[in-house]
């Protein structure tokens, strides 16, 4: 039997892989345009890494790493995300050294070990961005702004950043005693996984997803009510930043990350599909967290956003470019000479950033016509022995069906022209 890919990753392929590159080519240049700069780390880390930078209670550590023993016998682990790499490359590299902040972005595979059927990926892949050493409210604004930007070029509709504050530890140490209060007399109709939840991180009881947890939290103490001054100034900068910037946000104090790195901005984008809204960024703010893996304090702000699922809304709302020919013209040569001179013909032009092409079949004028027309090349170079001998090459225009004769001396500027003018 054939050898299968794993359960839960994909082939990309020509025909797929260029919405691909050209989501990733508008990520690059909003990125450069924002002044942010790539990081690229490996693709596994030591487990622990992430037992302390994603958290021990987290379903991702508990139920979803690819975590194995290498010949070594260390504990390692593929990436499920890329927040604590980051933040453990800043540390080891000692970038907090460099001038500050630190503003870096990442594209690539992340892996977890998910249910297939749920339409999740085992390799699935994400774009972020992770700024660190810089605490103001405006760094806030700008990691919001620069995803939201993203979705706009991209030219998403519908789109709404939902966003609250989940304060510091002092202020939610507050706000936990008076949620467990709340919750105290309930807590028998919450969930199993919230019953957990309630006294290890009461917090996430507030975005569960189970209706009766949902019934049951109405009404409970937001954040909002607990914050000190500091977070809640902090808040309200960041709002009046987003605001001014043309950023569409709704406050939403259900929206929490229940960790004790996590501290005041959290947020999401969410985007409108078929009858409901669903979120396609998620981040905020972590300033306890590169203390959490050992490095000095710094505080840090990111987020992430899937590629799968990014490009699943471009697809719902006709957003993806059409499909574009891949080369600009074909030559048809006809005779081993006429190969001979052709491919270096071919040479020249490539050398000159035209992507062109040739037969590589050995093919018949008719069917070397016929391919090029499949392909939607616009022009045929067509060079045949008698062409060889009076050092022409005939240029056709396929789409207006003319064609003109060039002395191969002046083919490579004259095809430049053509392609510059970009038909
Ligand atoms: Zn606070
Ligand atoms: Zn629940």
């Amino acid at each position: 039997m054939a050898i299968q890919r794993p359960k839960g990753t994909q082939d990309l392929l020509p025909g797929t892989i260029e919405q691909w590159q050209y989501l990733e080519e508008t990520i690059r240049s909003v990125c450069r345009e924002y002044g942010y700069e790539e990081i690229r780390t490996p693709m596994f880390e030591a487990t622990e890494l992430f037992q302390r930078g994603v958290g021990q209670t987290t379903d991702i550590v508990k139920k979803e790493m690819y975590t194995f023993q290498d010949k070594g016998d260390r504990s390692m682990t593929l990436r499920p995300e890329m927040t604590a790499s980051v933040c453990r490359a800043y540390v080891e590299d000692k970038l907090y050294g460099q001038p500050q902040p630190m503003k870096l972005y990442y594209i690539g595979p992340m892996f977890r070990y998910e249910r297939p059927q749920s339409g999740r990926f085992r390799q699935f892949h994400q774009f972020g961005i992770e700024v660190l050493g810089a605490d103001q409210p405006i760094v806030d604004a700008e990691v919001i702004s620069l995803v939201w930007n993203l979705y706009k070029r991209l030219g998403l509709i519908g789109l709404e950043v939902h966003v609250n504050s989940v304060g510091c530890p002092i202020c939610r140490a507050r706000h936990r005693e008076q949620l467990q209060e709340f919750l105290a007399a309930r807590k028998s109709k919450l969930c199993n996984d919230c019953q957990e939840r309630f006294e290890r991180n009461p917090l996430r009881i507030l975005d569960c997803k189970n209706p009766s947890c949902q019934e049951e939290t109405v009404g409970a103490p937001t954040t909002k009510d607990t914050l000190c001054e500091d977070c809640s100034t902090h808040f309200e900068k960041v709002l009046a930043i987003l605001g001014r910037a043309g950023v569409v946000y709704r406050v939403n104090p259900r929206l929490v990350r229940g960790l004790d790195y996590y501290t005041k901005t959290a947020f999401e984008v969410m985007v409108e599909e078929i009858g409901a809204q669903s979120a396609i960024c998620g981040g905020g703010r972590y300033d306890k967290l590169v203390e959490e893996i050992g490095g000095p304090p710094t505080p840090g702000i990111g987020f992430a956003m899937g590629i799968e699922r990014v490009l699943a809304a471009l697809q719902v709302q006709h957003k993806l470019p059409e499909e574009k020919p891949k080369l600009f013209a074909m030559l048809i040569a006809l005779g081993e000479q006429a190969q001979i001179e052709g491919f270096a013909l071919l040479s020249d032009l490539r050398s000159q950033g035209m992507p062109v092409g040739m037969d590589l079949l050995g093919r018949s004028l008719k069917n070397q016509l016929k391919s090029a027309n499949r392909q939607g090349v616009r022009y045929a170079l067509i060079l045949g022995e008698e062409e060889l001998a009076r050092k022409v090459l005939v240029i056709r225009d396929l789409t207006l069906g003319e064609q003109m004769e060039v002395s191969l001396v002046d083919a490579v500027e004259e095809i430049n022209k053509k392609y510059q003018r970009g038909v």
